[in-house]
């Protein structure tokens, strides 16, 4: 009988930050099919989604693909990206994919996750001298070179397993600070740039724990110093954006995103008053506005869309590092379906 290793990966219940649990499950002949992963359960008492009396939740398989690193040691293996269920098999509360209203997949979401590489010693990003501070943000940025570029080799093993992981990375960069670095991964429906997301912030966690590094996803982990903190741009995009035509709907989309600012801030994740302060290329928490090119608005119309005759997509510059793409979608979908055109 041939044996897989497939890692039903899920988000806990902590707040207001959820993290990354995963198990391992053994499977005789596995297809690699979604459709063949069976649902499992695990101790909710110990993730804080359910109380020790009746501690049991159900995973429900939603997405999977191959685990190149861990297929390497001979036996085949497989992520396998879960939404977490009450024992009655609703919705657990934590469960922000279920929230998501896009069952055509009309929504098209490109994440830019941006992180920090942590020395777990020092308590500080990966290129910091032990004491005091390197020299200030300017030549970081798209950097190259020892002096600048740090850690290359752990995000340029992440960018390549999740590529032949089959996810759908578009890109990475280095990153203003000193240590920080992105990627971006786009895909065709919201709940499916969620998933590919929260999979490839996995491979990158375990990357971390094989070179001992830690990976710092606080939108802020310099604090209020003169040192950028790491978003995670949505860039959206729905029929009637990619076939608009017209600057009044961009308009229109852009100004229904006003009056629910604190909604769209309560999943943008935690402690983002400390990032949005409208510095380092941020507008205020309690502020919005938008503009084309605008990397001081909280949503950024792409030049490009405007030169193709304002066909395209927008950017919400608010979302954090730590946020649930899930819920940041969610959200986001939500009110751009509340625009009557
Ligand atoms: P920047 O750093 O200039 O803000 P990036 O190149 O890092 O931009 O990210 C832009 C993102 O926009 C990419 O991830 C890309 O997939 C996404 N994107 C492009 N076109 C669309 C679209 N039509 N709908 C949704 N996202 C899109
Ligand atoms: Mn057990
Ligand atoms: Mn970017
Ligand atoms: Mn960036
Ligand atoms: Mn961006």
């Amino acid at each position: 009988m041939a044996k897989a290793k497939l890692e039903y990966i899920w988000l806990d219940g902590y707040k207001p930050t959820q993290s990354l649990r995963s198990k391992t499950k053994i499977e005789n002949d596995f297809s690699g099919k979604l459709e063949d992963c069976d649902m499992w359960s695990f101790d909710g008492s110990s993730t804080e989604q359910a109380p020790g009396g009746s501690s049991d939740c159900l995973l429900k398989p939603v997405f999977i693909c191959p685990d190149p690193e861990r297929s390497k040691l001979g036996t085949p293996a497989y992520l396998v990206m879960c939404e977490v269920l009450n024992s009655d098999g609703t919705a657990h509360e934590s469960n922000g994919r279920a929230t998501i209203e896009d069952g055509d997949n009309d929504f098209w979401f490109g994440f830019e996750q941006e992180y920090f590489l942590w020395n777990l010693e020092t308590n500080k990003p990966l290129g910091f001298p032990a004491n005091g501070y390197p020299a200030p943000q300017g030549p970081y940025y798209c950097s190259v070179g020892a002096q600048n570029a740090f850690g290359r080799d752990i995000i340029e093993e992440h960018l390549e397993y999740c590529l032949q992981a089959g996810l759908n990375v578009e890109g990475i960069n280095a990153e203003v600070a000193t240590g920080q670095w992105e990627f971006q991964i786009f895909a065709k429906g919201a709940q499916e740039a969620g998933d590919q997301i929260w999979v490839a912030r996995y491979l990158l966690e375990r990357m971390g724990e094989k070179y001992g590094i830690g990976i710092n996803w606080h939108c802020k982990p310099l604090g209020a110093t003169d040192w950028n903190g790491s978003g995670m741009h949505a860039n959206f995009s729905n029929t009637i954006l990619r076939t608009a035509g017209n600057k009044e709907t961009f308009d229109k989309i852009c100004q229904a995103f006003a009056p629910v600012v604190a909604e769209h801030i309560a999943v943008y994740g935690a402690d983002n008053h400390l990032r949005l302060t409208g510095k380092h290329e941020t507008q205020s928490i309690d502020q919005f506005s938008y503009g084309v090119s605008d990397r001081g608005a909280s949503i950024r119309i792409p030049i490009v869309a405007v030169k193709r005759g304002w066909k395209g997509y927008l950017e919400d510059r608010r979302p954090n590092s730590a946020a649930d793409p899930y819920k940041v979608a969610a959200r986001i979908i939500k009110t751009v379906k509340g625009v009557k055109i």
